[in-house]
């Protein structure tokens, strides 16, 4: 007898989603665009980005200080009094130059910064340097739109966005920026209601057919319990070399100088493309799967201490399984789907799903092997099986069996 136990617990099994039964829900959507600023705008945003920058700054010292020297925490409406009278001192009346919102909002942005690492969900606030992304926020009383035409406080003409998209509904707040390639984007803040993908009941969960699980892997991003290798666009090793070189020559210019700001651009950019592709593709994965499919099941991303090897690891990151999981969840609250996560150390690939024969061993360059009972593993597609099993039990358990209950996956499991 050598029954698979499979210890359940908090630290390794995630179901993340709980099932949302309405047909529409309620979800604040961001639309992100981007624009192109005339000459004007761009002096106006360059000294509304440079004074929310110092307010932010100027705020996170204050509240430092207050919480090392004195063990006080500062609120949000204190760092705002102490504007209020900063901006009555001469020597920083340039604040009053621009809109009031976007350094009201600088300190909101602060304070959820604070609230995030008193609650331990975040480390202390940094300081915000001027050649990392610079942004501004605008409430609802600082800018106007008309629905077509998004006009920010004090500029005189409305913005020339790049639409590629449209949505209804009424922005909340709007966030212009620009990142390190110098590009310009503004960001829609929206609350929507999302009409829910195809009636989400009971019959649905338990219908087997609409469940998948999915391998996460390098040569393909991943590898489905329903067949599919979604391939990996190695975009960054196509652009490494190009990339090396100009960090190369970036390397080799002198500090300071205009050619060196021009170099690094470059290389921002580069980042910049690659970082856009590589989204791209991962939205039109994890749509696909979430449209196709009423239980998403996977592995949850113990990445980080996973894997020591250089090599491999710079190619999980290009992999970017860690964005494939943020958007699938949030696409799974979004669309009433469930996505069930399960942590890595299950031997997924090192067991056999036919029989559940565990090997002692198999090398990362081993992509098939065969099995004591005569079953022919596909590496990834027998890990994506045995990841389909353990889903489906978490998710026949339900969250109330999640504690430090040993439970056999009788079915999947023979005797040998
Ligand atoms: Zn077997």
């Amino acid at each position: 007898m050598d029954a698979i136990l499979l210890k359940l617990s908090r630290e390794w099994v995630t179901p993340v989603h709980k099932m949302v039964y309405n047909d529409f829900m309620k979800v604040r959507r961001a639309y992100k665009y981007r624009f192109y600023p005339n000459q004007q705008q761009r002096i106006q945003l360059a000294q509304t980005f440079g004074s929310c920058r110092f307010v932010y700054n100027w705020a996170l010292r204050l509240r430092t200080d207050a919480y090392y020297q004195h063990q006080q925490k500062m609120s949000y409406k204190e760092t705002s009094n102490q504007l209020t009278n900063l901006k009555k001192n001469p020597d920083f009346s340039w604040l009053k130059d621009v809109t009031a919102v976007p350094l009201q909002q600088a300190l909101r942005h602060l304070n959820t910064a604070f609230l995030n690492f008193f609650s331990g969900r975040a480390k202390y606030p940094k300081f915000k340097k001027k050649r990392n992304k610079q942004s501004a926020t605008y409430a609802s009383n600082a800018f106007k739109w008309d629905g077509e035409k998004l006009t920010l406080a004090k500029m005189k003409s409305p913005l020339l966005i790049r639409w590629h998209r449209h949505f209804t509904g009424v922005p909340t707040t709007v966030t212009v920026s620009k990142d390190s390639a110098n590009r310009y984007f503004v960001s829609f803040s929206v609350e929507e209601e999302i009409e829910q993908l195809p009636e989400n009941d009971e019959q649905l969960l338990k219908d087997t057919a609409s469940h998948i699980a999915i391998d996460l892997g390098i040569k393909d991003v991943i590898v489905s319990s329903k067949g599919l290798s979604s391939g990996n666009p190695k975009h960054y090793r196509k652009y490494e070399k190009k990339l090396a070189k100009l960090q190369k020559r970036l390397a080799k210019k002198q500090k300071g100088s205009k050619n060196r700001d021009k170099a690094r651009l470059k290389v921002a950019k580069l980042h910049a493309k690659i970082a856009d592709c590589r989204r791209d593709f991962l939205h039109k994965l994890t749509i696909q799967l979430i449209r196709e499919n009423q239980v998403v099941i996977t592995e949850s991303l113990a990445v980080k201490n996973m894997i020591k090897n250089h090599k491999l690891a710079k190619a999980i990151a290009d992999a970017s399984w860690g964005e494939l999981i943020r958007q699938l969840d949030y696409k799974a609250s979004w669309y009433g789907r469930v996505l069930v996560q399960v942590d890595r150390f299950f031997p997924s690939s090192k067991r056999c799903h036919a029989c559940g024969h565990v090997l002692d061993k198999l090398p990362l360059e081993i992509r098939e092997w065969d099995c004591v009972c005569g079953s022919h593993n596909l590496r990834d597609y027998n890990a994506a099986l045995n990841l389909l099993a353990v889903g489906r039990t978490v998710l026949a358990y339900g969250d109330t069996s999640v504690g430090d209950t040993a439970i056999a996956v009788s079915s999947q499991v023979s005797s040998k």
